[in-house]
């Protein structure tokens, strides 16, 4: 998506050798007009594919789900991070280990939110190697739901994520792809 490449050009910071720096669109301050393209091109890429729920993760794909959703017309589910009594002991749980945190934690979804009826796009800010999708992914297994396909901001496709989930038999769609990130300077698959 053109629109998101050059605002990756203009605004994004590379830290080290291989994490992005967004917040100044994405991750902190939200432009909410680019959400709003974005969220059309995902209607466009899966609008026909008979969509019944959103699935994220707090926080940053909360507020991408959440405008993607308006054009799908379907409700948001968000996995929490952490074990959070308050959302129930009926949960589906798994665990994830975070690329920027570097330690592991686990994600909960109440099961009044997810049915075996469902079929889900699963939406994230970030694709790196994968581990917050497959852990959507073991929910909605868990749930017996279906995984329609999954739509990601930004893939960096120079990490294994989207082979693998790709890899799986499964359908995403990154809206920009980076394929290096070298000296700080960002190049994108063509
Ligand atoms: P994965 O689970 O695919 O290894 O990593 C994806 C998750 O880690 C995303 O939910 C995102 O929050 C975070 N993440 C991975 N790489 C980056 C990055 O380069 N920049 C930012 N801002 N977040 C990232």
């Amino acid at each position: 998506m053109e629109l998101l490449e050059q605002r990756i050009i203009r605004d994004a910071t590379v830290i080290g050798d291989d994490i992005l720096k967004v917040d100044m669109f994405l991750n902190h301050q939200i432009d909410v007009d680019l959400l709003n393209d974005m969220g059309k091109e995902f209607y466009r890429l899966f609008g026909d594919m008979g969509i019944t729920k959103i699935l994220t993760i707090e926080a940053s794909g909360i507020g991408i789900a959440c405008i993607a959703a308006q054009y799908f017309s379907v409700p948001v589910v968000f996995a929490k991070k952490g074990n959070h009594k308050n959302v129930g002991s009926n949960v589906y749980t798994s665990e994830v280990f975070s690329f920027t945190k570097g330690v592991s934690y686990t994600i909960t979804v109440s099961q009044d939110y997810i049915n075996p009826e469902d079929n889900i796009l699963v939406i994230d800010d970030f694709l790196a190697n994968g581990k917050a999708i497959m852990g959507l992914k073991d929910i909605i297994d868990q749930a017996g739901a279906s995984l329609a396909g999954v739509g990601i901001a930004i893939e960096k496709g120079f990490q294994p994520g989207g082979k693998m989930i790709r890899d799986n038999g499964i359908k995403v769609e990154s809206l920009a792809i980076v394929d290096s990130m070298k000296d700080g300077k960002v190049k994108f698959r063509r």
